[in-house]
């Protein structure tokens, strides 16, 4: 069969791009490689997320499955496969999968998010010793820090995130900053700052000890160059997420930089007929939340029925 659109990742900017082709009646396959969901699934399941509109809170995998849901009603067909080549071809395109199967398609959309992810890691003594021993790079589930001591590391939006997801449940949580200053969202720092969460500013963790698991963070003040040693049943490093590897280079698509697709106004790509949004899209003025990611999959599908109806679609 050859397809309207496929699209390529499962995230909420991919399966809302399936729910709009399906108002439009294009026929279409959405090829998810880790998790569908996204990052939201894959990431963060038991974490809330508080700024996707007419949802006050709502845990990441729940709105990771009502996505998915929304898209399976509409008619799209998701399938679990790593798409590994997209190539032009009369018509439109192919796209192989890791298994070697080959997909046909008119249009594609790209919506792969950061792409099979990596956390970036602290690179101090004790850290890959007791990483799955009391080192995490992710919060699978909250429950698993329940009173427990824990340390987490970052400033971004998804440290602060972490530790206010947590702090409910564990015994301490001590969130760990090399700067003066937070670069998450306001609302979270003023989150982190009325909760019983210890902040220490311009502190590193500088390595981590233990006999067979995690016992101790040692943590520098790089002001007053002091170390403290911190009891501890966990640390959470969370200081960013590196893509692992991407195919991008190979498909012929204007990149900025390696990793980020430099897409204009109407999401179409330098490949005409290659269309791409979320996470992996850069435009001035791009900013990476699940509702700009969603805002730029129903404008890509609309460019996408715009390309296939030509010319008789102004
Ligand atoms: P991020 O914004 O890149 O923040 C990473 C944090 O880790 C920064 O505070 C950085 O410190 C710190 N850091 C980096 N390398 C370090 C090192 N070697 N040692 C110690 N600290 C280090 O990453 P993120 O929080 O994962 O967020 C990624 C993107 O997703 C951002 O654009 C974010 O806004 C977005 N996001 C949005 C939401 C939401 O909308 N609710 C939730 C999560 C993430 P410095 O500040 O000193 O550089």
């Amino acid at each position: 069969m050859v397809y309207d659109v496929i699209i390529v990742g499962g995230g909420p900017a991919g399966l809302t791009a399936g729910v709009y082709a399906r108002t439009r009646k294009l026929s279409t396959l959405i090829l998810e490689a880790q998790a569908t969901g996204g990052q939201l699934e894959w990431l963060y399941p038991t974490k809330s997320v508080y700024d996707y509109p007419s949802y006050i809170a709502i845990e990441g995998g729940e709105l990771a499955e009502l996505f998915v849901l929304h898209s399976r009603e509409s008619g799209a067909e998701l399938r679990a496969e790593e798409v590994v080549d997209i190539q032009r071809a009369a018509g439109g395109f192919t796209v192989r999968t890791h298994g070697g199967t080959v997909h046909e398609g008119r249009a594609i959309i790209l919506a792969m998010g950061m792409g099979l992810l990596e956390p970036k890691r602290l690179d101090v003594p004790g850290e890959a010793e007791f990483e799955g021993k009391g080192v995490d790079y992710r919060v699978r589930d909250r429950h698993d820090f329940k009173d427990k001591r824990v340390v987490v590391v970052g400033g971004g939006d998804s440290a602060l995130e972490i530790a206010l997801e947590i702090v409910a449940g564990a015994k301490k949580v001590i969130l760990v900053h090399r700067r003066g200053e937070f670069r998450a969202m306001e609302k979270s720092v003023e989150a982190v700052m009325k909760n019983p969460i210890q902040v220490l500013f311009n502190s590193e963790v500088t390595s981590l000890e233990g006999d067979r698991k995690l016992e101790r963070a040692v943590v520098y003040d790089n002001r007053t160059l002091k170390k403290t040693v911190i009891d501890v049943d966990a640390v959470i490093v969370n200081i960013g997420f590196e893509p692992k590897s991407t195919p991008l280079p190979k498909w012929g698509i204007e990149l900025e930089g390696e990793r980020l697709i430099r897409v204009k106004a109407d999401m179409s790509t330098s490949v005409h007929g290659i269309y791409a949004c979320g996470d992996m899209v850069s435009y001035p003025g791009k900013d990476k939340r699940i509702v700009t990611g969603c805002g730029e999959a129903v404008t890509a599908v609309m460019s996408v029925y715009k390309y296939l109806k030509q010319p008789y679609w102004a």
